[in-house]
């Protein structure tokens, strides 16, 4: 019989629909490493996704086949089975669309305690304990079960630490036995390609977002210039997303996406405690503003006060002279 780490920690690997292991997968085995011996659960992906996991420190590798039909249902069957055999210290799940719903039904379903959205995982004497960065980041948090393991959800691009590449993994077909739960059927699916040379919002490492600022769905331009001579992805605010500038899968805050990249530049957006909600875990802030007072520079690294319109395109400028 297989035999596990006794500190394992398993994690979930989001699977993309062409089979891949998700761009989350190197961050949330990397945070595994730094608390216990990484296990990864790979559901319906293909042997590069198995290979992506061991590549990011995963010494085990489970992998499941799941009934694509039915929505989260057969990753939570997978994931249930998988924790009765490894019986980790904690389980790691992306804090995505499908990671949040998988990670609720299980822990639910198992009994264990749920943490959401952290921003990182470490261990202390009485075992794993969760950060989370709360109230639009003025306050960061800590949580732990007082019994069992728990089911914690990392927010994507807020976790460094990354595993050692495992040459040879050990690889198990999980057998999962289907629960028979009720799930939300899917539908004929089509699949929308939208071509795009950015980044993805989600998980991106540079981020350019434009706010009410900007004035017109025509000068928001501005920003895709920026973003693009950055190599960045394009969020924004609340109030261009409402004026129309931009589509609402942009939107970065509480009730929009959640990004932690290693740069984030704001323009023309006044940094609203719900707009802060949603970037304020960024490693470094870039703010440009013409009110010296609004309160985006309060968190800002870098601020420029100055009229945006005179100030980014000489910044696309001096950023595209730096390639020649
Ligand atoms: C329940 C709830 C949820 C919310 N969720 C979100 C959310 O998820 N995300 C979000 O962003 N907001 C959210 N909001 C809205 C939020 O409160 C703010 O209204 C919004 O963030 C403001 O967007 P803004 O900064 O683009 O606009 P404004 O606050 O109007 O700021 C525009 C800024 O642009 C600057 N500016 C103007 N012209 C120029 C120029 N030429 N050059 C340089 N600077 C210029 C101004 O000085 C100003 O600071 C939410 C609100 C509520 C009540």
């Amino acid at each position: 019989m297989m035999s596990y780490p006794a500190d394992a920690v398993l994690v979930l690997v989001d699977v993309t629909p062409s089979g891949e292991a998700a761009s989350s997968t190197a961050a949330l085995i990397g945070a595994a490493s730094t608390i216990g011996s990484p296990v990864a659960l790979v559901i319906g992906g293909s042997q590069a996704a198995t290979d992506a996991a061991a590549a990011a420190g995963a010494s085990v590798v489970l992998t499941a086949d799941t009934d694509a039909e039915v929505l989260t249902v057969p990753l939570v069957d997978a994931l249930h089975a998988a924790f009765t055999k490894v019986q980790p210290d904690a389980v790691l799940i992306s804090n995505s669309i499908t990671g949040r719903d998988v990670a609720g039904r299980f822990a639910a379903r198992a009994k264990l305690a749920l943490s959401v959205d952290v921003i990182g995982v470490s261990r202390d004497d009485e075992g794993i304990v969760a950060h989370h960065s709360v109230y639009g980041g003025a306050y960061l948090v800590d949580s732990a079960p007082t019994y069992g393991a728990p089911v914690i959800t990392v927010r994507q691009g807020a976790v460094d630490a990354r595993g050692e590449a495992v040459a040879q993994p050990t690889v198990e077909v999980l057998e999962v036995t289907a629960s028979g739960a009720p799930g939300a059927k899917a539908g004929p699916v089509e699949v929308v390609e939208v071509a795009s040379s950015r980044p993805e919002l989600r998980g991106a490492t540079k981020v350019v977002s434009g706010g009410r600022g900007l004035g017109s769905k025509e000068q928001f331009v501005l920003v895709e210039q920026l973003a693009d001579a950055l190599g960045a992805a394009i969020g924004a605010s609340r109030a261009a997303v409402d004026a129309g500038y931009i589509p609402y899968a942009h939107q970065v805050g509480q009730t929009g996406v959640s990004v932690s990249p290693q740069l984030y530049v704001a323009v023309g957006i006044s940094g609203a405690i719900q707009h802060r909600a949603g970037m304020q875990t960024a490693k470094t802030i870039v703010a440009i503003n013409k009110d010296g007072d609004a309160p985006i520079f309060d968190i800002a690294d870098f601020g420029i006060v100055g009229d945006l319109f005179t100030i980014v395109p000489q910044v696309v400028e001096a950023l595209e002279a730096r390639k020649k």
